[in-house]
């Protein structure tokens, strides 16, 4: 059975959308984005779109290439102590002469809607009220919607990605399934999947799981983003896996709309506070 991330997202942006209009809530998010990443325009374009179909409202600044820290800085300071802006997201990777970390840390944690601060991943960790990072939270959602239970699962996270590997591992311990994170040294990754229940794969390799390497009734979560050939692939070797999977998420339709949908549900979220 496929995992319908489109589905889910739309459905669940109406509900946001409906809540929003009907308690007349005024949301405004900054977007920052420094230079001309192709990939990067083409992320935030999408969510400034979802945004606007919900009802938030967003204000972008596309600085140049050859931003100064001093420039990105300001800004940052400029959006955290402005109060009638929500939240705040910084489009990375920047460019090479700005180190990411150091500006997403900037951020005011109260308004870092994509969960990536030092002190959000902080509260993951200590099971606090937080953001959590869209991707991991949308691949939540996404399972949540399909009444699948991980407890008790053996789970395997292939990546340890900051943004996806870790905190998607993190809360499927928390929702207590057995974890096991697998990486570009692991040995010898088919040992892992071969027993899993559930397997999410965050690489950005095509074809990286294979039928061989799953078990029947195995359930596949495809993060992965290539672009083979001019059309978009995930990790997953769909045309195998999907017939010993239980569930599997395709790619494109499957995380990439949960992840804007918890972006969203993010921004609302921040402005009652956590
Ligand atoms: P990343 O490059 O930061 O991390 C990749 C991870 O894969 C690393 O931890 C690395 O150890 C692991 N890895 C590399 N080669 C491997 C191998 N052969 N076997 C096992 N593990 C290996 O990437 P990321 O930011 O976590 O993103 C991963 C993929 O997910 C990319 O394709 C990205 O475009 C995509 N992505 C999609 C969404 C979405 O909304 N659908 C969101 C974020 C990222």
């Amino acid at each position: 059975m496929i995992l319908d991330g489109r589905m889910v997202a739309n459905l669940r942006n109406g509900i946001l959308k409906e809540k929003i209009t009907s308690n007349n809530v005024k949301l405004k998010t900054a977007i920052i984005i420094v230079g001309n990443n192709e990939a990067s325009l083409v992320y935030v374009k999408n969510k400034i779109k979802a945004a606007k179909k919900v009802g938030i409202e967003t204000v972008l600044y596309h600085l140049d290439e050859e931003t100064t820290e001093k420039t990105l800085t300001d800004l940052i300071g400029k959006l955290n102590n402005d109060k009638t802006i929500d939240g705040i997201l910084l489009q990375v990777p920047l460019p090479s002469h700005l180190d990411d970390y150091k500006f997403i840390n900037l951020i005011d944690y109260k308004k870092d809607i994509d969960g990536f601060t030092t002190i959000n991943q902080g509260r993951l960790f200590q099971k606090l009220p937080t953001i959590n990072s869209a991707t991991p939270q949308g691949i939540i959602n996404l399972l949540n919607h399909y009444n699948i239970n991980v407890s008790g699962m053996n789970a395997v996270v292939i990546g340890r990605s900051q943004i996806v590997g870790l905190p998607v591992a993190k809360l499927l311990t928390d929702l207590n399934a057995t974890v096991t994170i697998c990486h570009s040294r692991t040995k010898d990754l088919s040992l892992y999947t071969k027993n899993a229940d559930l397997i999410v794969v965050a690489v950005g390799s095509p074809k990286l799981l294979t039928a061989d390497m799953v078990k029947e009734g195995v359930i596949v979560v495809d993060v992965g983003i290539n672009r083979v050939n001019g059309k978009l692939e995930g990790d997953v070797d769909f045309e195998g896996v999907s017939k010993k999977a239980k569930y599997i998420t395709p790619v494109p339709k499957g995380v990439g709309p949960m992840t804007i949908n918890a972006l969203l549900e993010n921004i609302y979220k921040i402005k009652g506070g956590f």
